[in-house]
């Protein structure tokens, strides 16, 4: 059994606490590795050592620590196929999407080799008589982040990039679940030239989580996983007195007005709906047909679709549309609520609770489930569902299916599907969600603008990558300075005269 390590000061290291997890194989239901948890004295022995490399490294200029960005880049690129298998063994996300994950990852790398423009302070030339003003952004030290298991690439990378490019060390606190890619990244940044003990890798559960709130060198933790977690995490780091931004769970309504293009709604459902086996953060959870005749419609376009998709390992090939569900738990926790809904008076137009692979009995696979005539009182519509189960709540007006989305506690994405402008323009500004998409299911922003949600989705003031990144992962400082050459007598300003 492979034994997984920790990377602490340029080097893999051994778990020393004798506490372990299993790594399973969603796709086999085997365990194919066994992760070390971390005790809060490992986490000290980390921070200590980030502390020491963060004094190096902020003192290297911006654009030679965006050079080893660029390289990193390049580096991933190179590994791009290893890193998808592993990512895939471990997660059970197909290839493509895995190669999704590293590649949205890659582009917030790509993004934050701008951080020499991003740094750049502000200046005021001749405050007063003799007066310059100046800030500067500067690094906070040492940051934390800790991270879910259903994007081991991209959602590191969204933290770690924009830390290291600002000067920062950082420690990352992987999923237990899905671990590999995290310690390949950093050994990847590291051959890019990164010096050790910059970027480290401390595996762990909430005990290495407590041991990084509770460790008054940390600056700043960012997380993204579950509400609750979330809860915590925001309310804990906040009274030690650090910078916190957390990232929670959603419930995506996606609003199909009479006059979509029906085809176009139903492929997209069936792409954000079930793609990833409905474990993205964006992915839709509840389609909201305006009008029965439209609910309909849509149900008679979505049921021939979902019975098509093609579920399987991630070593089946391209084929394949989604993979299993991450652990024997998520599955069990997916099918009770599934039951119910069932119980709860729901109708279930594709039932997928028999679906059984050949040869992957032991697998964590779902079949796709669609539900209609789901009400807001249901379990099933209030909990987020992280499976491929798609929920169908009927609304009669536009305004009913605008107050649904907007009454439900969470807040991360949503979108409508209509061709009429006016109502687009309307839901786009008058929805209490972060990202809005017009037509476009999953409307995650790219890595130039910020990534976040409302409501019980996010919980801090600054979102993730684009320019928010660069303000989370610094301060600023402002400099008043005078000179007294620049005063002259009864203090105006001049300029001396060139001999
Ligand atoms: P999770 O909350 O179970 O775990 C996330 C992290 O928190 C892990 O590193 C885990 O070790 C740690 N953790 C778990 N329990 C803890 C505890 N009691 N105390 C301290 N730390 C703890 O989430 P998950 O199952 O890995 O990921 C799925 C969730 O993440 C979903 O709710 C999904 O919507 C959400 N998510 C949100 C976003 C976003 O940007 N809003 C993006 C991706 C995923």
């Amino acid at each position: 059994m492979q034994e997984l390590t920790h990377y602490i000061n340029g080097a893999h290291v051994k778990g020393q606490s004798g506490r372990f997890a299993d790594v399973f194989n969603p796709a086999t239901g085997e365990v194919q590795a066994k992760l070390p948890l971390a005790n809060a004295e490992e986490l000290a022995l980390a921070v200590q050592i980030a502390s020491d490399a963060q004094i190096g490294w902020a003192a290297t200029n911006p654009q030679r620590r965006a050079r080893v960005l660029m390289k990193f880049v390049d580096l991933l690129n190179r590994d791009m196929d290893k890193l998808a298998e592993a990512l895939s063994r471990e997660h059970g996300k197909t290839i493509p999407d895995a190669k999704g994950d590293v590649q949205r990852g890659l582009e917030v790398v790509e993004y934050c080799i701008g951080a020499p423009q991003m740094l750049k302070g502000e200046f005021t030339d001749g405050a007063g008589p003799g007066i310059d003003m100046y800030s500067m952004r500067q690094p906070l030290g040492v940051s934390a982040g800790i991270t879910p298991f259903n994007f081991p690439a991209m959602i590191p990378m969204w933290m770690f990039a924009p830390a290291i490019a600002c000067g920062n060390a950082f420690i990352l606190k992987p999923s237990e679940r899905a671990p590999s890619v995290p310690l390949m990244l950093v050994e990847l940044l590291e051959e890019a030239g990164l010096p050790k003990g910059v970027l480290q890798v401390v595996n762990g559960d909430k005990e290495a989580v407590d041991a990084i709130l509770d460790h008054p060198v940390i600056q700043s933790v960012g997380f993204v996983g579950s509400t609750p977690i979330a809860e915590y995490i925001y309310g804990r780091g906040c009274s030690n007195g650090k910078r916190v931004q957390c990232f929670g769970g959603a419930k995506n309504h996606m609003i199909v007005m009479p006059d979509a293009d029906m085809d176009q709604a139903a492929d997209a459902l069936i792409g954000a709906g079930y793609g990833a086996a409905g474990e993205r953060c964006m992915a839709i959870s509840v389609a909201v047909p305006v009008g029965d005749e439209t609910a309909d419609r849509l149900i008679e376009k979505l049921v021939p679709r979902i019975e098509k998709l093609k579920v399987g390992p991630y070593t089946a090939g391209n084929d394949v549309d989604y993979g299993p569900v991450v652990t024997a738990a998520a599955k069990e926790k997916i099918l009770g609520l599934i039951n119910s809904g069932v119980e709860q008076g729901a109708e279930l137009v594709v039932d997928g609770r028999d679906f059984q692979l050949q040869g992957y009995e032991d697998g964590f696979f779902v079949g796709p489930h669609l539900f209609d005539k789901v009400t807001p009182d249901m379990d099933i519509y209030k909990q987020e569902i992280f499976g491929p189960v798609l929920s169908t709540v009927r609304a009669e007006t536009y305004e009913e299916a605008l107050k649904l989305a907007m009454d439900h506690e969470m807040g991360n994405g949503t979108a409508i599907f209509t061709r009429d402008g006016d109502t687009a323009r309307d839901f786009a500004h008058r929805i209490n969600i972060g990202m809005v998409g017009i037509n476009v299911p999953i409307p995650v922003p790219l890595a130039y603008h910020t990534f976040g949600g409302w409501k019980k989705s996010a919980f801090g003031d600054l979102n993730q990558h684009g320019p928010d990144a660069f303000k989370f992962y610094t301060r600023t400082k402002t400099v008043t300075s005078r000179w007294p050459s620049g005063l002259k007598e009864g203090g105006e300003f001049h300029f001396k005269a060139m001999d």
